[in-house]
Protein backbone atom coordinates (compact mmCIF):
# COMPACT_ATOMS: atom_id res chain seq x y z
CA UNK A 1 0.00 0.00 0.00
CA UNK A 2 1.46 3.70 -0.69
CA UNK A 3 0.32 6.89 0.36
CA UNK A 4 0.30 10.24 -1.81
CA UNK A 5 0.01 14.09 -0.76
CA UNK A 6 -3.36 15.76 -0.89
CA UNK A 7 -1.70 18.55 -2.71
CA UNK A 8 0.51 16.99 -5.29
CA UNK A 9 -0.30 13.21 -6.31
CA UNK A 10 2.71 12.21 -8.02
CA UNK A 11 4.21 11.78 -4.77
CA UNK A 12 4.31 7.99 -3.60
CA UNK A 13 5.49 6.87 -0.37
CA UNK A 14 5.48 3.84 1.78
CA UNK A 15 3.65 3.81 5.42
CA UNK A 16 6.52 4.26 7.27
CA UNK A 17 7.83 7.11 5.22
CA UNK A 18 4.19 9.17 5.72
CA UNK A 19 4.86 8.10 9.57
CA UNK A 20 7.96 9.09 10.31
CA UNK A 21 7.84 12.21 7.87
CA UNK A 22 4.60 13.53 9.36
CA UNK A 23 3.19 16.31 6.86
CA UNK A 24 4.61 16.01 2.85
CA UNK A 25 7.28 18.56 2.03
CA UNK A 26 4.98 20.81 0.20
CA UNK A 27 2.43 21.12 2.58
CA UNK A 28 0.26 18.34 1.68
CA UNK A 29 -1.24 15.73 3.82
CA UNK A 30 -0.47 11.55 3.41
CA UNK A 31 -3.44 9.74 2.21
CA UNK A 32 -3.25 6.42 1.00
CA UNK A 33 -3.69 5.71 -3.02
CA UNK A 34 -6.58 3.28 -2.44
CA UNK A 35 -8.22 1.71 0.26
CA UNK A 36 -8.77 -1.64 1.49
CA UNK A 37 -12.11 -3.73 1.24
CA UNK A 38 -13.56 -5.61 4.18
CA UNK A 39 -16.34 -7.57 3.23
CA UNK A 40 -18.87 -8.38 5.72
CA UNK A 41 -17.71 -12.24 6.12
CA UNK A 42 -14.02 -10.66 7.47
CA UNK A 43 -16.16 -8.28 9.69
CA UNK A 44 -17.74 -10.70 11.03
CA UNK A 45 -14.59 -12.36 11.96
CA UNK A 46 -14.01 -9.34 14.10
CA UNK A 47 -17.08 -9.76 16.43
CA UNK A 48 -15.25 -12.89 18.55
CA UNK A 49 -11.66 -11.54 18.30
CA UNK A 50 -10.38 -9.11 21.47
CA UNK A 51 -9.26 -5.42 20.68
CA UNK A 52 -5.99 -5.96 19.85
CA UNK A 53 -6.98 -8.80 17.38
CA UNK A 54 -9.17 -6.12 15.93
CA UNK A 55 -6.39 -3.51 15.74
CA UNK A 56 -3.88 -5.88 13.86
CA UNK A 57 -6.62 -6.73 11.26
CA UNK A 58 -7.25 -3.16 10.37
CA UNK A 59 -3.57 -2.32 10.54
CA UNK A 60 -2.11 -5.27 8.74
CA UNK A 61 -3.58 -3.91 5.62
CA UNK A 62 -2.54 -0.09 6.04
CA UNK A 63 0.86 -0.97 7.25
CA UNK A 64 2.10 -3.49 4.69
CA UNK A 65 5.69 -2.55 4.34
CA UNK A 66 5.61 -3.57 8.70
CA UNK A 67 6.01 -7.14 9.19
CA UNK A 68 4.18 -9.10 11.23
CA UNK A 69 6.65 -8.90 14.20
CA UNK A 70 7.21 -5.22 14.23
CA UNK A 71 3.18 -4.91 14.24
CA UNK A 72 2.69 -7.31 16.88
CA UNK A 73 5.43 -5.04 18.99
CA UNK A 74 3.46 -2.16 18.59
CA UNK A 75 -0.26 -2.84 18.51
CA UNK A 76 0.81 -5.34 21.99
CA UNK A 77 2.82 -2.31 23.09
CA UNK A 78 0.16 0.14 22.34
CA UNK A 79 -2.73 -1.63 23.74
CA UNK A 80 -1.59 -3.42 27.12
CA UNK A 81 -4.11 -4.68 29.63
CA UNK A 82 -2.01 -2.37 32.22
CA UNK A 83 -2.57 0.79 29.86
CA UNK A 84 -6.60 0.90 29.95
CA UNK A 85 -8.84 0.90 32.83
CA UNK A 86 -11.11 -1.39 30.00
CA UNK A 87 -10.87 -4.85 29.18
CA UNK A 88 -12.67 -3.69 26.14
CA UNK A 89 -9.92 -0.67 25.57
CA UNK A 90 -13.06 1.20 24.01
CA UNK A 91 -16.43 -0.40 25.42
CA UNK A 92 -19.42 0.45 23.85
CA UNK A 93 -22.07 1.67 26.15
CA UNK A 94 -25.76 1.29 25.70
CA UNK A 95 -27.86 4.20 27.08
CA UNK A 96 -30.73 4.47 25.52
CA UNK A 97 -32.68 2.61 22.87
CA UNK A 98 -30.48 3.06 19.91
CA UNK A 99 -28.38 5.35 21.31
CA UNK A 100 -24.61 3.02 22.04
CA UNK A 101 -22.30 5.44 23.44
CA UNK A 102 -18.62 4.48 22.52
CA UNK A 103 -16.39 5.44 25.35
CA UNK A 104 -12.70 6.92 24.21
CA UNK A 105 -11.11 7.89 26.85
CA UNK A 106 -10.20 4.31 29.05
CA UNK A 107 -6.25 5.31 28.42
CA UNK A 108 -3.57 6.89 30.33
CA UNK A 109 -4.40 10.34 29.71
CA UNK A 110 -8.48 9.84 29.92
CA UNK A 111 -9.07 11.23 26.19
CA UNK A 112 -9.59 9.32 23.19
CA UNK A 113 -6.38 10.82 22.04
CA UNK A 114 -4.95 7.97 23.76
CA UNK A 115 -6.49 5.60 20.88
CA UNK A 116 -4.27 6.84 18.65
CA UNK A 117 -1.16 8.17 20.78
CA UNK A 118 -0.50 5.49 22.54
CA UNK A 119 0.42 3.51 19.43
CA UNK A 120 2.20 5.92 17.76
CA UNK A 121 5.66 6.64 19.40
CA UNK A 122 5.78 2.35 18.26
CA UNK A 123 4.68 3.02 14.56
CA UNK A 124 6.73 6.38 14.63
CA UNK A 125 10.19 4.67 15.88
CA UNK A 126 9.61 1.29 13.75
CA UNK A 127 8.93 3.83 10.72
CA UNK A 128 12.00 5.53 11.41
CA UNK A 129 14.68 2.97 11.68
CA UNK A 130 13.06 1.98 8.00
CA UNK A 131 13.68 4.97 6.98
CA UNK A 132 15.16 7.46 8.82
CA UNK A 133 18.18 5.38 10.34
CA UNK A 134 19.68 6.88 13.53
CA UNK A 135 18.25 10.04 13.56
CA UNK A 136 16.70 11.49 16.71
CA UNK A 137 13.04 12.44 15.75
CA UNK A 138 11.12 15.55 17.33
CA UNK A 139 7.43 15.53 17.80
CA UNK A 140 6.74 19.55 18.02
CA UNK A 141 2.67 19.40 18.89
CA UNK A 142 0.69 22.14 18.56
CA UNK A 143 -2.40 21.22 21.17
CA UNK A 144 -6.20 22.23 21.98
CA UNK A 145 -5.70 20.44 25.62
CA UNK A 146 -5.86 16.55 25.37
CA UNK A 147 -3.40 16.18 22.24
CA UNK A 148 -0.78 17.24 23.90
CA UNK A 149 -0.89 15.16 27.19
CA UNK A 150 -1.76 12.13 25.49
CA UNK A 151 1.18 12.57 22.90
CA UNK A 152 3.89 13.12 26.03
CA UNK A 153 2.79 10.35 27.95
CA UNK A 154 3.07 8.23 24.73
CA UNK A 155 6.88 9.72 23.64
CA UNK A 156 8.67 9.85 27.48
CA UNK A 157 11.49 8.25 27.65
CA UNK A 158 10.96 6.85 23.98
CA UNK A 159 14.63 6.46 22.87
CA UNK A 160 15.49 8.37 19.63
CA UNK A 161 12.60 10.77 20.30
CA UNK A 162 12.24 14.55 21.81
CA UNK A 163 8.69 15.87 22.20
CA UNK A 164 8.19 19.68 22.47
CA UNK A 165 4.59 20.53 23.42
CA UNK A 166 2.86 23.94 23.03
CA UNK A 167 -1.18 25.26 24.27
CA UNK A 168 -2.71 27.94 24.66
CA UNK A 169 -2.75 29.51 27.99
CA UNK A 170 -5.84 30.39 28.30
CA UNK A 171 -7.38 27.37 26.22
CA UNK A 172 -7.12 24.45 27.82
CA UNK A 173 -8.52 23.38 31.52
CA UNK A 174 -6.81 23.54 35.13
CA UNK A 175 -7.19 19.97 34.58
CA UNK A 176 -5.40 19.40 31.21
CA UNK A 177 -2.87 21.96 32.02
CA UNK A 178 -2.02 20.45 35.22
CA UNK A 179 -1.77 17.10 33.57
CA UNK A 180 0.66 18.49 31.02
CA UNK A 181 2.79 20.96 33.52
CA UNK A 182 3.37 17.87 35.29
CA UNK A 183 4.72 15.48 32.20
CA UNK A 184 7.82 13.46 33.63
CA UNK A 185 10.31 11.94 31.33
CA UNK A 186 13.84 12.90 30.32
CA UNK A 187 13.06 13.76 26.24
CA UNK A 188 10.08 16.28 27.03
CA UNK A 189 9.39 19.94 27.08
CA UNK A 190 6.02 22.03 27.61
CA UNK A 191 5.08 25.86 26.72
CA UNK A 192 2.18 27.73 26.83
CA UNK A 193 1.70 30.65 23.82
CA UNK A 194 -0.05 33.58 23.96
CA UNK A 195 -2.79 32.80 21.32
CA UNK A 196 -5.52 30.42 20.56
CA UNK A 197 -4.94 26.91 19.03
CA UNK A 198 -5.21 27.99 15.45
CA UNK A 199 -2.18 30.17 16.06
CA UNK A 200 -0.18 27.45 17.74
CA UNK A 201 -1.00 24.60 14.81
CA UNK A 202 -0.33 27.68 12.19
CA UNK A 203 3.28 28.42 13.65
CA UNK A 204 4.00 24.42 13.99
CA UNK A 205 3.16 24.14 10.44
CA UNK A 206 5.34 26.92 10.07
CA UNK A 207 8.18 25.68 11.53
CA UNK A 208 7.60 21.99 10.39
CA UNK A 209 8.62 24.12 6.77
CA UNK A 210 11.00 25.92 7.64
CA UNK A 211 14.44 25.01 6.19
CA UNK A 212 16.29 27.23 7.80
CA UNK A 213 15.30 25.22 10.63
CA UNK A 214 15.60 22.03 9.27
CA UNK A 215 18.93 22.86 8.36
CA UNK A 216 19.89 23.60 11.85
CA UNK A 217 17.94 19.98 12.75
CA UNK A 218 19.76 17.83 10.45
CA UNK A 219 23.34 19.14 11.42
CA UNK A 220 22.35 17.65 15.00
CA UNK A 221 20.95 14.66 13.04
CA UNK A 222 17.61 15.53 14.24
CA UNK A 223 14.49 15.12 12.06
CA UNK A 224 10.85 17.02 12.63
CA UNK A 225 7.89 15.24 12.73
CA UNK A 226 4.16 15.63 14.16
CA UNK A 227 1.65 13.80 16.66
CA UNK A 228 -1.02 15.55 15.38
CA UNK A 229 -3.97 14.07 13.46
CA UNK A 230 -2.24 15.33 10.09
CA UNK A 231 0.23 12.41 10.55
CA UNK A 232 -1.48 9.32 8.95
CA UNK A 233 0.11 7.23 12.19
CA UNK A 234 -2.53 8.95 13.96
CA UNK A 235 -5.64 8.18 11.97
CA UNK A 236 -4.81 5.28 11.16
CA UNK A 237 -4.95 3.80 15.01
CA UNK A 238 -8.70 5.63 14.91
CA UNK A 239 -10.26 3.49 11.98
CA UNK A 240 -9.91 0.36 14.38
CA UNK A 241 -12.54 1.19 16.68
CA UNK A 242 -15.15 1.96 14.33
CA UNK A 243 -14.89 -1.73 13.52
CA UNK A 244 -14.73 -2.74 17.22
CA UNK A 245 -17.93 -0.96 17.89
CA UNK A 246 -20.04 -2.31 15.15
CA UNK A 247 -18.49 -6.08 16.10
CA UNK A 248 -19.40 -5.20 19.54
CA UNK A 249 -22.73 -3.71 18.56
CA UNK A 250 -23.61 -7.39 16.53
CA UNK A 251 -22.03 -9.39 19.57
CA UNK A 252 -24.21 -7.51 22.07
CA UNK A 253 -27.29 -8.57 19.62
CA UNK A 254 -28.31 -4.66 18.84
CA UNK A 255 -27.88 -5.15 15.20
CA UNK A 256 -26.96 -8.18 13.02
CA UNK A 257 -24.14 -8.74 10.91
CA UNK A 258 -24.70 -6.39 7.67
CA UNK A 259 -27.26 -3.57 9.55
CA UNK A 260 -26.35 -0.14 9.18
CA UNK A 261 -25.94 2.14 11.85
CA UNK A 262 -25.31 6.10 12.22
CA UNK A 263 -22.02 7.33 13.72
CA UNK A 264 -22.15 10.76 15.86
CA UNK A 265 -18.50 12.14 16.37
CA UNK A 266 -17.84 15.50 17.86
CA UNK A 267 -15.45 17.75 16.11
CA UNK A 268 -12.47 20.04 16.23
CA UNK A 269 -9.61 18.89 13.39
CA UNK A 270 -11.96 16.26 11.87
CA UNK A 271 -9.21 13.10 12.62
CA UNK A 272 -11.62 10.89 14.44
CA UNK A 273 -14.92 11.80 12.10
CA UNK A 274 -12.30 11.50 9.35
CA UNK A 275 -11.35 7.99 10.13
CA UNK A 276 -15.24 7.08 10.25
CA UNK A 277 -15.38 7.99 6.67
CA UNK A 278 -12.53 6.01 5.90
CA UNK A 279 -13.85 2.71 7.69
CA UNK A 280 -17.21 3.14 6.12
CA UNK A 281 -15.45 3.28 2.43
CA UNK A 282 -13.68 -0.12 3.12
CA UNK A 283 -16.85 -1.29 3.74
CA UNK A 284 -18.33 -1.09 7.21
CA UNK A 285 -22.08 -0.37 7.11
CA UNK A 286 -22.27 3.52 8.12
CA UNK A 287 -25.54 5.12 6.51
CA UNK A 288 -24.49 9.03 8.19
CA UNK A 289 -21.52 10.49 9.79
CA UNK A 290 -23.38 12.95 12.05
CA UNK A 291 -20.44 16.10 12.85
CA UNK A 292 -21.35 17.57 16.17
CA UNK A 293 -19.56 21.32 16.74
CA UNK A 294 -19.49 23.52 19.76
CA UNK A 295 -20.04 27.26 19.31
CA UNK A 296 -17.40 27.37 17.03
CA UNK A 297 -19.78 25.82 14.23
CA UNK A 298 -18.16 26.08 11.15
CA UNK A 299 -18.11 22.93 10.14
CA UNK A 300 -22.02 22.96 10.74
CA UNK A 301 -21.98 26.04 8.28
CA UNK A 302 -19.62 24.14 5.21
CA UNK A 303 -21.61 21.25 5.86
CA UNK A 304 -24.49 23.08 5.36
CA UNK A 305 -23.77 25.45 2.91
CA UNK A 306 -20.02 24.87 1.01
CA UNK A 307 -18.77 27.80 2.24
CA UNK A 308 -15.52 26.99 4.44
CA UNK A 309 -14.81 30.86 5.90
CA UNK A 310 -12.98 31.65 9.26
CA UNK A 311 -13.52 34.91 9.34
CA UNK A 312 -15.95 34.89 12.60
CA UNK A 313 -15.80 35.40 16.18
CA UNK A 314 -13.99 32.89 18.09
CA UNK A 315 -15.35 31.35 21.21
CA UNK A 316 -13.85 29.98 23.98
CA UNK A 317 -16.03 27.09 25.30
CA UNK A 318 -16.16 24.21 28.19
CA UNK A 319 -15.70 21.95 25.21
CA UNK A 320 -11.81 22.93 24.48
CA UNK A 321 -11.05 20.13 22.11
CA UNK A 322 -13.10 21.57 19.82
CA UNK A 323 -12.38 25.45 19.57
CA UNK A 324 -10.97 24.92 16.51
CA UNK A 325 -11.61 27.30 13.22
CA UNK A 326 -9.12 25.60 11.38
CA UNK A 327 -9.86 21.59 10.75
CA UNK A 328 -6.96 20.26 8.99
CA UNK A 329 -8.08 16.87 8.13
CA UNK A 330 -11.12 18.65 6.25
CA UNK A 331 -8.22 18.78 3.04
CA UNK A 332 -8.13 15.07 3.21
CA UNK A 333 -11.93 14.51 3.07
CA UNK A 334 -12.15 17.41 0.00
CA UNK A 335 -9.03 15.39 -1.76
CA UNK A 336 -11.51 11.95 -1.54
CA UNK A 337 -14.50 13.30 -2.48
CA UNK A 338 -13.22 15.83 -5.54
CA UNK A 339 -12.35 12.19 -7.00
CA UNK A 340 -8.80 12.87 -5.89
CA UNK A 341 -8.34 16.76 -7.33
CA UNK A 342 -4.83 17.64 -5.86
CA UNK A 343 -5.13 21.02 -8.05
CA UNK A 344 -8.55 22.03 -6.68
CA UNK A 345 -6.90 21.26 -3.03
CA UNK A 346 -4.06 23.22 -3.47
CA UNK A 347 -6.24 26.06 -4.64
CA UNK A 348 -8.96 25.50 -1.72
CA UNK A 349 -6.06 25.58 0.75
CA UNK A 350 -4.53 28.63 -0.90
CA UNK A 351 -7.52 30.85 -0.75
CA UNK A 352 -8.10 29.41 2.92
CA UNK A 353 -4.29 31.09 4.06
CA UNK A 354 -4.84 33.93 2.00
CA UNK A 355 -8.93 35.25 1.87
CA UNK A 356 -9.48 32.71 5.30
CA UNK A 357 -12.53 31.51 3.57
CA UNK A 358 -12.88 29.09 0.20
CA UNK A 359 -16.41 27.47 -1.74
CA UNK A 360 -16.85 24.23 -3.14
CA UNK A 361 -18.83 23.23 -6.22
CA UNK A 362 -22.67 22.28 -5.42
CA UNK A 363 -22.07 19.17 -7.01
CA UNK A 364 -18.95 18.34 -4.95
CA UNK A 365 -21.28 19.66 -1.61
CA UNK A 366 -23.89 17.00 -2.87
CA UNK A 367 -21.42 14.24 -2.81
CA UNK A 368 -20.44 15.18 0.71
CA UNK A 369 -24.03 15.73 2.26
CA UNK A 370 -24.44 12.22 0.91
CA UNK A 371 -22.21 10.78 4.06
CA UNK A 372 -22.20 13.70 6.29
CA UNK A 373 -24.53 15.49 8.30
CA UNK A 374 -23.99 18.48 10.84
CA UNK A 375 -25.47 20.42 13.66
CA UNK A 376 -23.91 22.29 16.57
CA UNK A 377 -24.84 22.66 20.37
CA UNK A 378 -24.20 26.20 21.84
CA UNK A 379 -23.42 26.63 25.85
CA UNK A 380 -26.43 26.18 27.55
CA UNK A 381 -27.59 22.82 26.14
CA UNK A 382 -24.43 21.43 26.82
CA UNK A 383 -24.67 21.74 30.38
CA UNK A 384 -28.94 21.15 30.17
CA UNK A 385 -27.43 17.45 28.50
CA UNK A 386 -25.12 16.99 30.81
CA UNK A 387 -27.37 17.18 33.68
CA UNK A 388 -30.42 15.29 32.11
CA UNK A 389 -28.32 11.91 30.85
CA UNK A 390 -27.05 11.88 34.42
CA UNK A 391 -30.34 12.19 35.97
CA UNK A 392 -32.83 10.27 33.50
CA UNK A 393 -30.03 7.40 32.41
CA UNK A 394 -27.64 7.81 34.81
CA UNK A 395 -24.80 8.19 32.57
CA UNK A 396 -22.42 11.15 33.30
CA UNK A 397 -20.98 12.35 29.80
CA UNK A 398 -18.45 15.49 29.79
CA UNK A 399 -18.43 18.38 28.03
CA UNK A 400 -17.25 17.30 24.46
CA UNK A 401 -19.62 14.04 24.71
CA UNK A 402 -22.37 16.29 25.51
CA UNK A 403 -22.12 18.00 22.57
CA UNK A 404 -22.18 14.82 20.52
CA UNK A 405 -25.52 13.85 22.09
CA UNK A 406 -26.98 17.11 21.50
CA UNK A 407 -26.46 16.73 18.06
CA UNK A 408 -27.68 13.35 17.80
CA UNK A 409 -31.03 14.07 19.67
CA UNK A 410 -31.84 16.93 17.34
CA UNK A 411 -30.48 15.15 14.04
CA UNK A 412 -32.93 12.06 15.18
CA UNK A 413 -36.07 15.24 16.08
CA UNK A 414 -35.01 16.55 12.40
CA UNK A 415 -34.91 13.42 9.99
CA UNK A 416 -36.73 10.80 12.20
CA UNK A 417 -33.79 8.70 11.02
CA UNK A 418 -33.43 6.81 14.94
CA UNK A 419 -31.38 3.39 13.36
CA UNK A 420 -28.78 1.87 16.01
CA UNK A 421 -26.37 4.75 16.42
CA UNK A 422 -22.69 5.14 17.94
CA UNK A 423 -21.57 8.50 19.36
CA UNK A 424 -18.25 8.57 20.64
CA UNK A 425 -17.53 9.66 23.51
CA UNK A 426 -14.08 11.75 23.70
CA UNK A 427 -13.03 12.48 27.55
CA UNK A 428 -13.41 10.94 31.03
CA UNK A 429 -16.22 13.30 33.01
CA UNK A 430 -13.21 14.10 35.16
CA UNK A 431 -11.01 16.20 32.88
CA UNK A 432 -13.56 18.81 32.87
CA UNK A 433 -15.16 18.72 36.43
CA UNK A 434 -15.73 22.05 36.60
CA UNK A 435 -18.23 22.04 33.94
CA UNK A 436 -19.58 18.77 34.53
CA UNK A 437 -19.88 19.19 38.01
CA UNK A 438 -22.33 22.39 37.84
CA UNK A 439 -24.49 20.85 34.86
CA UNK A 440 -25.39 18.52 36.95
CA UNK A 441 -25.93 20.41 40.07
CA UNK A 442 -27.61 23.11 37.97
CA UNK A 443 -25.37 25.75 39.53
CA UNK A 444 -23.27 27.72 37.64
CA UNK A 445 -21.34 29.17 40.62
CA UNK A 446 -18.85 26.60 41.40
CA UNK A 447 -15.83 27.75 43.56
CA UNK A 448 -14.14 24.66 44.41
CA UNK A 449 -10.67 24.23 43.56
CA UNK A 450 -10.07 21.24 41.01
CA UNK A 451 -9.49 18.20 43.40
CA UNK A 452 -12.30 18.80 45.70
CA UNK A 453 -14.42 19.25 42.62
CA UNK A 454 -13.36 15.99 41.41
CA UNK A 455 -14.08 14.45 44.88
CA UNK A 456 -17.47 16.30 45.11
CA UNK A 457 -18.27 14.79 41.63
CA UNK A 458 -17.69 11.95 42.38
CA UNK A 459 -19.84 12.04 45.87
CA UNK A 460 -22.81 13.06 43.84
CA UNK A 461 -22.89 10.92 40.79
CA UNK A 462 -20.69 7.70 42.23
CA UNK A 463 -19.05 7.58 39.34
CA UNK A 464 -15.22 5.81 39.24
CA UNK A 465 -12.20 8.72 39.25
CA UNK A 466 -9.65 7.53 36.81
CA UNK A 467 -6.85 7.10 38.71
CA UNK A 468 -4.28 8.72 36.48
CA UNK A 469 -6.69 12.10 37.02
CA UNK A 470 -6.56 11.19 40.87
CA UNK A 471 -2.21 10.92 41.12
CA UNK A 472 -1.95 14.43 40.01
CA UNK A 473 -2.39 15.93 42.86
CA UNK A 474 1.18 15.36 44.66
CA UNK A 475 2.94 15.90 41.15
CA UNK A 476 5.31 18.77 40.97
CA UNK A 477 4.71 21.03 38.29
CA UNK A 478 7.75 21.21 36.22
CA UNK A 479 6.96 23.37 32.81
CA UNK A 480 5.93 26.90 33.54
CA UNK A 481 7.36 29.22 30.51
CA UNK A 482 4.84 31.23 28.08
CA UNK A 483 5.84 32.95 25.24
CA UNK A 484 4.33 34.27 22.21
CA UNK A 485 3.31 32.86 19.24
CA UNK A 486 5.82 34.87 17.28
CA UNK A 487 9.08 33.65 19.41
CA UNK A 488 8.06 29.68 19.06
CA UNK A 489 10.94 29.21 16.85
CA UNK A 490 13.17 30.77 19.20
CA UNK A 491 11.38 28.73 21.87
CA UNK A 492 12.05 25.18 19.99
CA UNK A 493 16.03 26.18 19.34
CA UNK A 494 16.04 26.97 23.30
CA UNK A 495 14.36 23.85 24.19
CA UNK A 496 16.38 21.52 21.96
CA UNK A 497 19.32 23.45 22.78
CA UNK A 498 20.55 24.00 19.28
C1 LIG B 1 -9.38 16.06 20.12
C2 LIG B 1 -10.70 15.96 20.75
C3 LIG B 1 -11.87 16.10 19.99
C4 LIG B 1 -11.85 16.45 18.51
O1 LIG B 1 -11.34 15.40 17.73
P1 LIG B 1 -10.84 15.69 16.23
O2 LIG B 1 -10.26 14.41 15.78
O3 LIG B 1 -9.81 16.77 16.36
O4 LIG B 1 -12.02 16.13 15.45
C5 LIG B 1 -13.08 15.95 20.63
N1 LIG B 1 -13.14 15.69 21.97
C6 LIG B 1 -12.04 15.56 22.72
C7 LIG B 1 -12.19 15.30 24.17
C8 LIG B 1 -10.78 15.67 22.14
O5 LIG B 1 -9.69 15.52 22.90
Amino acid sequence: MLYTSTRNKNIKVSAAQAIAQGISEEGGLFVPCELPQFTLDKIGTMVDMTYIQRAKTVLKEFLTDFTDEELDYCVNGAYAADKFSSKKIAPVVNVNGNENILELWHGPTCAFKDMALQLLPYLMTVSAKKTADGKTIVILVATSGDTGKAALEGFKDVENTKILVFYPVDGVSPMQKLQMTTQEGENVAVCAINGNFDDAQSSVKSIFTNDEIKAQLAKKNMMFSSANSINWGRLVPQIVYYFSAYADLVEQGKITLGDEINVVVPTGNFGNILAGYYAKKMGLPIKKLVCASNSNNILTDFLKSGEYDKNRQFYTTTSPSMDILISSNLERLLYHMSGEDDTLVVDLMNKLSTDGRYVITEELMHSIQAVFDAGFCDEKSVFDTIHKYEKEYNYLCDTHTAVAVKVYENYVAETGDDIPTVVDSTASPYKFSKSVLCAVNSDDNCTLDEFDTVDELNRVTGADVPAPLKALKNKQVRFTDVCDKENMSEMVFKLLEL
